[in-house]
């Protein structure tokens, strides 16, 4: 990137500082109360097809160049038929009525990495063109994605407030409001506005963990901006926040005393952290011969299986777990708290809408489980019309009896997966940007073809996961370091996130050649191959 482009970026992410700095304290004085977090959730709930329509009204029809505003044109959808169609079907219906009319977008589209195609339609998504025009941002976060397009999102205080409504209930539903809590998680926008959640839901975080060493000068500047700025801002909010303390997934002792030393206070440590962090931490414990059993831990980030919820139930801790995305503005889904399979999931379908394409996912390229997002908040800061996030899973609705049923969360999603990136330690590598590590950058170097290399996600039984790199016998001897080096270095090309992820995964011995022919499924070689401890096999697609 040029100087001049970094240094217009810097400045505006200044002022989007300032402006967070001046409304965050204000927000901050005073919890929400549970009795206004229900009433604030029965009355989205009540009023969804209206949050679509408002957002419609406001956001979509009047911006021509916005890509939702093109495919609903496209369809000749006029503003007027979107209304009839939610009187008439209903919320859910009129968006299944969308998608087959080509409304959606999917994963690749929605970075940008392909361009949006229906008929005669042609377009490519640029960065910014989902953020949401009618609001002011207050802070950038960075997305957990894989690459450059698209990674800042903005940060609106009131849209973090209509999240920590559901954080409030969430917390008094698992009881966990006199719990103390601390976070093991790298730093950045979901860290940051975590933080902001649980201060406006009334309780704070006592440590803050990071496995990736927060003064690296190779990490973008905007990381010590936005924690800077937001520490200043908690400070003057009466909310003092603890300093990031770097602590290695493969060391992480310092969270393991942290918690023993609560639990001897007589108090209930919970950390938040990766799935797979969670299960490392525990094995940790166990290994150590640390007695932990009590405490609390809240996973995400990456697929919470049997295996690793297992390594957690061995050390006596006890796993709660959400599912969430920086894109799509937060948390998505909270944990059911008597679920009858491993990661079973309430979708807060207050502040979003879901569908599946089904059957007619296939002329989208879509499986028939994956999830079309929909924004419901007028002020949502990034607008999502049936957007997939490159992930799926099965909806249904069943009388589990647990809390947050009671709160009116009555969706059910289980069996939540990843189907167009890898998450591994919380990150994301779209397949799509395997794909060419794969066909032409490792061939380039190391020789053979696309065929002869493959990636491949392995979650070991104890739940640990692994990035392997498979390497037909074929292409001979092989230094197995710089291959490694090469792969790791290639997911690091960027400034922020991907470089959070490659010292991540380096420290973390995520990614080993392993010298085996690729897997193929119906006879074909995929890009990535995802192989789990609990669950059959998938491919990830070639074509991508
Ligand atoms: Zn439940």
């Amino acid at each position: 990137m040029s100087g001049p482009v970094t240094l217009t970026a810097t400045i505006a992410e200044g002022l989007e500082g300032l402006r967070f700095f001046g409304a965050l304290p204000l927000r901050l004085r005073r919890p929400i109360p549970r009795e206004s977090a229900r009433a604030a959730v029965r009355e989205r709930l009540a009023r969804r097809g209206e949050g679509l329509l408002t957002l419609a009204r406001t956001a979509i029809f009047p911006f021509p160049a916005s890509p939702y505003a093109r495919l609903l044109a496209h369809a000749g959808l006029a503003y007027g038929d979107l209304e009839g169609l939610v009187a008439r079907q209903g919320l859910d219906e009129a968006l299944a009525h969308l998608f087959r009319s080509g409304v959606y977008l999917t994963g690749d589209e929605l970075k940008g990495r392909h361009p949006v195609v229906r008929g005669n339609l042609r377009f490519t998504i640029d960065t910014g063109a989902l953020r949401n025009p009618t609001v002011v941002p207050h802070l950038l976060a960075t997305s957990s994605g894989s690459r450059g397009r698209g990674t800042m999102v903005a940060l609106d205080l009131r849209s973090v407030r209509d999240q920590a409504t559901n954080t409030c209930l969430e917390l008094h539903a698992r009881g966990a409001l006199g719990w103390r809590h601390a976070a093991w998680r790298v730093p950045g926008g979901a860290q940051l506005t975590q933080t902001i959640r649980y201060a406006m839901a009334g309780t704070r975080f006592e440590r803050t963990f990071t496995p990736v060493d927060p003064g690296m000068a190779s990490l973008h500047p905007r990381y010590r901006w936005s924690e800077r700025i937001l520490r200043w801002a908690m400070r003057a909010g009466g909310h003092p926040m603890p300093p990031l303390e770097h602590v290695a997934l493969d060391r992480p002792l310092p969270i393991l005393q942290w918690m023993a030393r609560v639990l001897r206070e007589g108090g209930v440590p919970h950390v938040l952290c990766y799935s797979s962090g969670g299960a490392r931490l525990c094995r940790a414990a166990v290994d150590a011969g640390i007695g932990i059993a009590g405490a609390r831990l809240t996973v995400g980030g990456e697929p919470v299986t049997s295996a690793r919820l297992a390594a957690i139930a061995a050390a006596g801790v006890v796993a709660g777990w959400r599912y969430g995305c920086t894109e799509a503005g937060g948390i998505l889904a909270v944990g059911c708290l008597a679920p009858r399979s491993a990661g079973e999931l309430h979708f807060m379908h207050d502040l979003r809408a879901v569908i599946q394409p089904g059957a007619d996912g296939a002329t989208a390229g879509l499986p028939p489980r994956a999830l079309l997002v929909t924004s419901l908040r007028p002020i949502t800061p990034l607008v999502l019309l049936n957007a997939s996030l490159g992930d799926e899973g099965t909806l249904g609705s069943r009388d589990c009896g647990c809390p947050m049923e009671a709160e009116g969360w009555t969706t059910h999603l289980e069996e939540l997966r990843s189907f167009e990136k890898l998450t591994i330690g919380g990150m994301c590598l779209a397949h799509a940007d395997l794909g060419r590590l794969v066909d032409e950058v490792l061939p380039a170097r190391f020789g053979g073809g696309p065929a002869d290399w493959q990636l491949v996600e392995e979650e070991a039984t104890d739940g640990a996961p692994h990035l392997y790199l498979a390497a037909s016998p074929r292409l001979g001897p092989l230094a197995g370091d710089a291959v490694s080096d090469a792969v790791l270095s290639w997911i690091g090309r960027g400034d922020g996130v991907e470089r959070i992820a490659s010292i991540l995964y380096r420290d973390g011995g995520f990614v080993r050649m392993v010298r085996r022919e690729p897997f193929t499924t119906s006879g074909k070689v995929g890009h990535v191959h995802v192989a789990r401890a609990d669950s059959t096999a998938s491919a990830g697609s070639r074509h991508a």
